[in-house]
């Protein structure tokens, strides 16, 4: 995925400075975000938009997770679907789920892998990485998933590049509930996918009438972590909270899990990881943490240096970084 504002915002990140960190709940609404790039002649279909979660003025990072967003459940009849062409990334890993659909991801390492529901892609950026992420010719008709943002701490961020994929994950079955662990754990069923900072992220699919009897459906968490849960599709209520679909709900840390209930079942995105300590700097879609290291990496993808690498086989067409902004890019102190 790539970042396509024209202007991106300029995004000023770091985790919770507050050692009076607590349980808190914070509503956190999705903003649409079009990626509709290429059209061909006589498709009528609206276009592939997202619903972005984070970084938002409210909220910019849950632990290193940076950058959340969800696409469909979207009908590609009519439309190319996905077509997001070759761009770069610095510093971060792209971590890829669908619930519907696939797509093929095309990188500068040599990499070509469809994914389709139950895998996860990961890419990591290391110094720098470009890839493109496509709906493939004769693509299943619906598309639905997630791509997740991870910021990589400064002691591997400027590493070597790799793609990993996941064929399945480990589940964890809990009263009520089944976990697909993407990242980290949950509840010790760990995740084989290479992380770099405490971290978890799990879908998580909770059964219908889970909570309502007599037996609560309880999924654990890490008190130190901070917590947030997407609601993807169905009804949930976690502890005291009513998620409304398509919301992304703040859990803060210091909790040990939540009570999840659920009438007609659902289905929720749980990000979660120790609190970022360091202050990054996000544009476009390079992390980095000062204003010319993102002015550098941008000049290097516009002179196709070999930093970024290239990419083969892509149908759509490259993305050129748009202008930087006016002022200086800054990591200012943490709120
Ligand atoms: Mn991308």
């Amino acid at each position: 995925m790539s970042d396509l504002q024209t202007r991106p915002d300029v995004e000023l990140c770091g985790g919770e400075r507050d050692p009076a960190q607590r349980a808190c709940v914070q509503r956190l609404p999705g903003r649409a975000v079009s990626l509709s790039t290429r059209r061909t002649p006589g498709q009528s279909g609206p276009g592939l938009t997202v619903e972005r979660y984070l970084p938002t003025k409210a909220r910019r990072m849950i632990g290193a997770w940076c950058f959340v967003d969800v696409f469909g459940p979207h009908d590609l009849a009519g439309d190319a679907g996905m077509v997001v062409g070759p761009h770069p990334h610095t510093g971060l890993q792209t971590v890829t789920w669908l619930f519907e659909g696939a797509v093929d991801h095309r990188d500068s390492l040599g990499t070509e892998q469809r994914i389709v529901p139950g895998q996860l892609n990961l890419m990591s950026s290391g110094s720098g990485i470009s890839h493109s992420e496509e709906s493939p010719d004769n693509s299943p008709p619906r598309l639905h998933g997630v791509q997740l943002w991870v910021a990589l701490p400064d002691s591997v961020r400027n590493g070597v590049p790799r793609f990993d994929h996941l064929a399945a994950v480990p589940e964890q079955h809990l009263p009520g509930l089944k976990a697909q662990v993407l990242l980290g754990d949950v509840a010790g069923v760990a995740s084989p996918a290479r992380t770099h900072t405490p971290i978890v992220g799990a879908v998580v699919s909770v059964d219908k009438g889970a909570g309502t009897g007599g037996e609560s459906s309880w999924l654990p968490l890490r008190r130190t972590f901070e917590h947030g849960v997407l609601l993807i599709d169905g009804d949930l209520r976690v502890d005291d909270i009513d998620l409304r679909a398509g919301e992304l709900v703040y859990l803060g840390t210091r909790r040990d899990g939540v009570d999840l209930l659920s009438r007609t079942g659902a289905r929720l995105l749980l990000l979660g990881g120790l609190p970022f300590e360091e202050e990054i700097v996000m544009w476009w879609n390079f992390v980095g943490r000062t204003h010319d290291e993102i002015v550098s990496a941008r000049a290097m993808w516009s002179a196709h240096t070999p930093r970024f690498g290239r990419v083969v086989g892509a149908k759509g067409p490259r993305l050129e970084a748009p202008p930087m902004p006016n002022v200086p890019l800054r990591p200012r102190g943490r709120a």
